[in-house]
């Protein structure tokens, strides 16, 4: 080949998702697949999903997932996340080992890797690791600042440990630091919520994500609700209306303290938007590794099955155990491109997607533009700002 000719191979960026399905208490409004077990299962595990990686592209094709270009040797690994679960339970080395078989079996340009990780869970020495291993955004689940709402739930940390943990972060160089919040939670009043949103921007997080609590069923909170009983405090839930007005006084502070709305529930400081949390609602290619794990190739959706146990086992005899292994049709692709496209507060461009599906979608946004739910903003359409607290109407309404 006369050296003057160069080769374009077409790069694409993937995400990799890290399942660590262990915590140190079950939250009373938990409904994941997470368990409390003893620490002599962390290891078993990491080996399993470090298995994963490195051999996916023989499991995938044994598991019927075909190795579209997005998710093989053209794509260019540049976000991780590793959540869970309490992932910053596990032992530093382990999750140096992850990353480092993150590197060794994928193509990396890694920009953005982050770890969940409770405030309770913080030490200066860990930190500092988490750093050296090439973490450098961290997402904390703080939930709140009062005390007696996350007793009440079941969590394990207290205001203090955010106190605590912040500084030591920083310390260690990790500079890109995510607050969660929940609205909703047992005891939480309108004076309580102000306070945990006041101090979260004294703080002055990079980034910010609140969580409306959803009842369901399957976490004990919700089973008692249901039943009208009063553990757990379910007897002091706030309300769905109040919930709604939790969100949008933190909509209102939050703007005010400069941060960029880009997600129904989430903000950040301008430029440090999630990467990695974008290409969900992008709809642009992540693998998930781990018992539980979602993974989305462009063409194809599956799952990992849930069980920790299961999964460790599977994998050492060699084989996914995949639970939900799901071809896209183009209707079910064009159905998430309005929900997770809308989920951005900078909407969806209309024309491009009618382009794409051959379909006319103007009139189905007429009626909801007209009702003051979403506008229209160009060739695009986004969720009104104002209405965002009952953008599930909006959803119901286009997929009906
Ligand atoms: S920390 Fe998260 S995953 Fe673990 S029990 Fe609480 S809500 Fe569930």
């Amino acid at each position: 080949m006369p050296c003057c000719v160069k080769v374009f191979v077409q790069m694409t960026s993937l995400g990799i998702y890290v399942q660590v399905p262990f915590c140190q208490t079950k939250c009373t409004y938990c409904n994941f697949h997470t368990g409390v077990v003893s620490s002599s299962r962390f290891a078993p595990y990491v080996s399993a999903v470090c298995r994963e990686m490195k051999t996916y592209r023989d499991l995938y094709s044994a598991a019927g997932i075909e190795l579209v270009p997005a998710i093989s040797e053209n794509a260019t690994v540049d976000t991780v996340y590793i959540g869970g679960g309490t992932p910053s339970l596990l032992d530093p080395a382990h999750l140096k080992n992850i990353l480092g078989t993150v590197r060794d079996s994928f193509r990396c340009d890694l920009a953005e890797v982050t770890l969940e990780a409770d405030p309770e869970t913080v030490e200066a020495q860990k930190a500092s690791a988490w750093a050296r291993a090439g973490i450098n955004r961290v997402s904390f689940g703080v939930q709140s600042f009062s005390d007696a709402e996350l007793a009440a739930s079941g969590r394990i940390h207290r205001r203090a440990d955010i106190y605590r943990a912040l500084p030591i972060l920083r310390e260690a160089g990790i500079s890109n630091i995510g607050f969660d919040l929940i609205a909703g939670l047992p005891l939480q009043t309108p004076g309580s919520w102000r306070e945990s949103v006041d101090r979260l921007v004294e703080l002055a997080p990079e980034h910010v994500s609140v969580y409306i609590l959803e009842v369901d069923e399957k976490s004990r909170l919700g089973t008692e609700l249901l039943k009208g009983g009063k553990r757990y405090s379910a007897g002091a839930v706030p309300t769905e209306d109040q919930m709604a007005e939790f969100y949008e006084l933190a909509q209102t502070a939050f703007s005010a303290a400069g941060y960029h709305h880009y997600e129904i529930s989430n903000w950040a400081k301008p430029g440090l938007e999630s990467r990695h949390n974008l290409k969900y609602w992008r709809r642009e290619a992540y693998l998930g590794f781990g018992a539980g794990a979602h993974s989305f190739s462009g063409v194809q959706r599956w799952a990992n099955a849930h069980d920790a146990a299961g999964y460790v086992n599977a994998i050492h005899n060699g084989f996914l155990p995949v639970e939900q292994l799901e071809r896209l049709t183009p209707e079910a692709a064009l159905e998430e491109e309005l929900f997770l496209g809308l989920r951005q507060l900078d909407g969806i461009d209309v024309s491009r997607i009618e382009k794409d599906y051959a379909v006319k979608l103007a009139s189905r946004f007429d009626p909801l533009a007209s009702s003051g739910l979403v506008e229209w903003n160009g060739p695009g359409v986004r969720l009104a700002p104002a209405r965002l607290s009952v953008s599930n109407e909006v959803f119901v309404e286009l997929l009906r």
